[in-house]
């Protein structure tokens, strides 16, 4: 009886959803499915999505350089979707696509994008310079455990419709070129989202919880797949509530914001990783971009 209520409710939504397509088409991403794909933008750290075969045909296989590019399902069409390092020349560039009998180049180009300087200054000298012996050991352990994350590849469907993973203020985009009390380092390879300390950090799509760790720089984070080297990290938690190896859905509640390591304040940064390189959170979560700025009003 209640299968038979929900199908002919069912029903009448698809009517309803038929006669207002009728009267405004431009209602339907309103009821359609959040799009499933990230944005494309050509530029260092930014994404290209390149049609590379029919969906009639089995999925093949795509490198950049040495690494695997995620395909996607879209549209009858195989999709490549490749993440483009923030160190990438600009210019032409391209990829191999693989399938049972042949081997095929699809080239793109990349454009320049003047990312801003952004200087900071960091109150905890040992995190900048003057690093102890057991500090330079324990940083070289991190950065082992952190490699060995982020080269994780599962061929299992990409999950890459995400939604924000923190309600807070955008505080630091990604791509910021970084100076710590004056020092140059590396550009800001993540999202920063500014929110209270024991703010929940949700799952901002289906993964599997890769690993957790304690690390130097980095306080408390996480490492999620999402499928075929499509990667998120959540770093300087407050609180860890998952496991590695567990599977978590959209909105799963990964642990809180925090501010361990080395930080100026109560933030989640947030790396999102294709074919092992950072790329542009915010091209993930468009729909959710607005309503994160108006808080920085
Ligand atoms: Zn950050």
């Amino acid at each position: 009886m209640d299968i038979l209520l929900a199908k002919s409710q069912k029903f009448q939504m698809n009517k309803l959803r038929s006669f207002l397509l009728l009267l405004c088409p431009a209602l339907f991403p309103v009821f359609s499915l959040a799009k499933a794909l990230p944005d494309q933008l050509a530029v260092p750290g930014g994404i290209i999505k390149i049609p590379v075969a029919e969906m009639s045909q089995k999925r093949p296989k795509a490198f950049y350089g040495n690494n695997r590019v995620a395909i996607k399902a879209s549209k009858n069409q195989w999709i490549a979707i490749v993440g483009v390092p923030l160190s990438e020349k600009i210019g032409r560039h391209k990829i191999t696509v693989k399938t049972a009998d042949n081997s095929q180049q699809f080239s793109f180009s990349i454009a320049d994008k003047k990312y801003p300087a952004q200087y900071l200054t960091i109150k905890k000298k040992r995190m900048v310079t003057g690093f102890t012996e057991a500090d330079l050991k324990k940083i070289n352990t991190d950065k082992k455990a952190m490699d060995r994350a982020k080269s994780v590849w599962t061929e299992q469907p990409i999950d890459a419709d995400f939604i924000a993973p923190v309600d807070g203020r955008l505080s630091s985009l990604f791509g910021l070129k970084r100076f710590f009390n004056e020092i140059p380092k590396r550009p800001h390879n993540g999202l920063d989202i500014a929110a209270d300390s024991g703010t929940p950090i949700l799952a901002p799509a289906s993964a599997k919880v890769i690993d957790t760790g304690n690390y130097y720089f980095n306080g408390n984070t996480v490492f999620l797949d999402h499928g075929q080297g499509l990667l998120s990290a959540y770093l300087h938690m407050n609180s860890i509530k998952v496991k590695p190896g567990q599977l978590v859905k959209q909105g799963d509640t990964l642990g809180t914001v925090g501010a361990t390591g080395r930080v100026t304040g109560s933030h989640l940064h947030w790396i999102v990783y294709l074919n092992k390189s950072p790329v542009d959170p915010a091209l993930f979560i468009s729909k959710d971009i607005a309503r994160l700025e108006a808080r920085n009003r």
